[in-house]
């Protein structure tokens, strides 16, 4: 769904009530117009309270939210694509307790809507692999103190992140929580986030050094002060990560970490 739309007024007008919405999932399921799965007849009756269409020529349903987040909702889709506005502009994020008082729902039903909302943002940066130049590290996050590994790392969840670096720029991002920063961790996330071939600058660390395996990996020793010359870009981002799990959200758990990492990188990647 693309949210080209800037401000929140100019968003509430827009989906302004839930048939708007469902115009909108219509619009963006069949950009060519409704198209009966069963008989490939394409004019078809919405049946609004039931979102679906029923084919004018056999009369087979079709959902029309099946494999999307409203899929079975009993919250008006208005509610929903007004949380999506809040989750994915750049000012980014909001609360749960803040949504229950937004849209008038108990704080399960935020809690819940953030989730799914946020596992459908995991799903789109998944698509995307990263290429070119490419810097990578590993962070400890979501405790109360800063660290890095081994010093100060209790009860906190490691992370690998990998930032592209197009000529002095940052790129897409990508990033994963990790039960810990070894050989077979960082292979799986460099499987499933990064093309294979690319060039990987890292700062040496031990278990990095699986990424020769499948990629060109430039590993530099790295003193802590040269650290922002060598990994500028990934810094930037673990930095801004950490400053916003501080600001917005106290004590995330390692459980839910992931999820908040997919939203965040949503956001970040959204700026293409
Ligand atoms: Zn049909």
């Amino acid at each position: 769904m693309q949210t080209e739309l800037t401000s929140f007024w100019e968003w509430q007008q827009h989906y302004s009530d839930d048939d708007a919405c469902l115009q909108a999932i219509i619009k963006h399921r069949w950009p060519t117009g409704f198209c009966c799965p069963r008989c490939q007849h394409t004019k078809g009756w919405l049946l609004h309270t039931r979102h679906a269409f029923e084919c004018t020529e056999c009369h087979h349903h079709t959902s029309i939210t099946a494999g999307t987040v409203f899929h079975n909702t009993k919250l008006p889709l208005v509610k929903w694509f007004w949380c999506i506005y809040w989750l994915s502009t750049d000012k980014g994020s909001i609360s749960a307790l803040r949504l229950t008082k937004l849209i008038g729902v108990s704080w399960r039903t935020a809690q819940r809507i953030l989730r799914i909302l946020r596992n459908a943002m995991g799903e789109q940066n998944s698509l995307y692999k990263l290429t070119g130049t490419i810097e990578l590290d590993d962070a400890f996050v979501g405790g109360k103190h800063a660290g890095k590994r081994g010093r100060g790392a209790k009860g906190k969840t490691a992370i690998l992140v990998a930032c592209e670096h197009n000529n002095g720029k940052p790129g897409f991002v990508a990033m994963k929580a990790v039960p810990s920063i070894d050989k077979e961790n960082v292979r799986k996330f460099a499987q499933e986030n990064i093309k294979q071939g690319q060039t990987l600058n890292t700062d040496a660390f031990r278990a990095l050094n699986v990424l020769s395996e499948t990629q060109h990996h430039i590993a530099k020793v790295t003193p802590a002060e040269l650290v922002d010359e060598w990994l500028p870009w990934v810094h930037i981002v673990i930095s801004n990560f950490k400053s916003y799990l501080l600001g917005t959200y106290h004590g995330v758990s390692g459980m839910y970490l992931q999820e908040y990492l997919d939203e965040f990188c949503y956001r970040l990647n959204r700026r293409f």
